[in-house]
């Protein structure tokens, strides 16, 4: 275990009504509603904040009909973290719901693996199938911050800050990469879309978005790998996260979890 142990959290920004049909390759016998919860996630401690994908705006959301309930950077406001003097933000893959409001983090160096650049920028974007999660403003606001020297490329596994580490995980997106954070009650993962509900992960019923589904149904063993236990890993997209970890405070209640 890591001398350094960090806070984290779960921030709620966005919510979308869907059936269980839509979250599984092949469907569910017992499709019902199933809804999407959006979050970001903060890494805090030892001086530092680390924050874990930006969500997106409220004008994307009404494009693509999402339920738009809070600008990211505001959930952040609620736990006295500034996104203007952010200077850690990890991309965990450029999909429009974790890297767009980007440019909210002026102070950043944006944490991404190559092969995620690699696949947004690639050849595979000339089919919807795999361009429809991304918005290519966002993709070629990545490529403007790299020219600007504000991206840091990680190939594989790579330690950010002591008891801080990114690993990739791929499947859903060619280059998906989750953090794995030493915490008080030991090492967490914020699994991000390696499995999007518990479900996904523990019943390995992928979801239907996905670059290689092979991988992804890897990643869930690597998931567990990671993690201190399966109660450790934290997925990407479950309303049930806000249900099984408290509120850091009354006023928080269904908008932050503490997951450490
Ligand atoms: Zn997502």
């Amino acid at each position: 275990m890591s001398a350094t142990q960090y806070e984290v959290y779960a921030i709620k920004y966005a919510h979308h009504a869907r059936r269980a049909a839509e979250n599984f390759i092949g469907g569910d016998p017992h499709d019902g509603p199933m809804p999407l919860d959006y979050f970001v996630w903060l890494v805090r401690g030892a001086g530092r904040e680390i924050v874990v994908d930006t969500g997106f705006s409220a004008a994307t959301a009404a494009r693509r009909q999402r339920n738009h309930l809070r600008c990211p950077t505001e959930g952040l406001r609620l736990l006295g973290c500034d996104a203007n003097a952010v200077k850690d933000v990890v991309i965990t893959h450029l999909h429009y719901d974790h890297v767009g409001n980007f440019d909210l983090f002026p102070a950043a160096t944006y944490h991404l693996q190559d092969l995620e650049m690699n696949y947004a920028t690639g050849r595979h974007m000339r089919q919807p199938v795999f361009s429809g999660a991304f918005d290519v403003e966002d993709v070629v606001g990545m490529v403007r911050s790299n020219y600007a020297g504000r991206v840091s490329f990680h190939d594989g596994d790579a330690q950010l800050a002591p008891g801080v580490s990114l690993h990739l995980i791929g499947g859903h997106t060619m280059g998906l990469q989750v953090v794995r954070v030493a915490t008080r009650r030991g090492w967490l993962v914020l699994a991000s879309d390696a499995s999007h509900f518990y479900a996904n992960m523990e019943q390995v019923r992928p979801f239907p978005i996905v670059y290689n589904v092979a991988a992804m149904v890897e990643g869930y063993g690597k998931l567990r790998a990671l993690a201190e236990s399966p109660a450790h890993i934290i997925p990407g997209h479950d309303p049930l996260v806000l249900e099984r970890y408290p509120a850091p405070s009354g006023a928080m209640h269904g908008i932050v979890a503490r997951l450490d």
